[in-house]
């Protein structure tokens, strides 16, 4: 399972769809990708990366925006819907998450009470709809409002419609990297996948919320305090 996220002045579907191809080794059952550009494009599989490809071929995801996803599924059978990204109702808010909500059965009742209704059998459909309850025009806040109700492990990226110039990214128990270029700025399980653009890394800690921009990578604590976090220079080539 993997994630890759991607800002700044390239097409962002061609990078994205190379990185996962990077994580392949990390296994997987579907996968998928989002790209916000002028429209917001999210296109998903059960399968291999290549049927991901074949899914894209003849569509136009322009976009400089995105975030790509390879799933080994935990909660929900390995089929198109429960396929990464998922998105709240509105689809103003995309997200993909590598791990396990482990309370996610507590929250969908939670939200269901409210009117939500669900399409898909994962836990990781809650948090789309969680940030989507806090979201009052900043994302960043409504993610750590909504991390702080969630428990088990998770990588995540999240994207909204309303924000193009920038995506948040969150760290806890799944391994997750963020790779530093010249007006662009990566996430991603692991190296590998940012290795062809970059060699500047941050290996991101639990509990890390990363806001990333094109020209910049904020990483704030749960409470949002601004931390500081290492580059390390990688020095092996792939
Ligand atoms: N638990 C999530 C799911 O089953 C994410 C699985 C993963 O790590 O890829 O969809």
């Amino acid at each position: 399972c993997g994630i890759v996220g991607y800002i700044g002045d390239k097409e962002a579907l061609p990078i994205l769809i190379d990185g996962l191809k990077r994580l392949e080794y990390r296994g997987y059952d579907s996968a998928g990708v989002a790209i916000l550009g002028d429209d917001l494009h999210v296109v998903k599989t059960a399968g291999r990366i290549k049927d991901l490809e074949e899914k894209l071929k003849g569509t136009k995801l322009i976009g400089h925006l995105g975030i790509a996803h390879t799933r080994w599924a935990t909660h929900g059978i390995p089929n198109d819907i429960n396929a990464h990204p998922h998105y709240s109702e509105s689809k103003n808010i995309v997200v993909i998450h590598n791990g396990i909500i482990e309370n996610y059965l507590e929250l969908k009742k939670m939200l269901m009470k409210e009117g939500k209704t669900f399409r898909t059998e994962t836990d990781t459909e809650v948090i789309a709809y969680l940030i989507e309850e806090f979201y009052e025009g900043d994302l960043l806040k409504a993610v750590q409002k909504t991390v702080s109700m969630l428990e088990g492990s998770y990588a995540l990226a999240i994207l909204s419609k309303e924000e193009k110039d920038h995506f948040v990214a969150v760290r806890k128990d799944s391994p997750l990297i963020g790779g530093i270029g010249k007006g662009e700025n990566f996430v991603a399980s692991d190296i590998p996948a940012v290795l062809p653009y970059t060699k500047d890394v941050i290996i991101f800690e639990n509990g890390d919320i990363v806001d990333v921009f094109k020209n910049k990578m904020v990483i704030y604590d749960k409470n949002l305090n601004v931390i500081e976090r290492p580059i390390h220079k990688i020095d092996w080539d792939i």
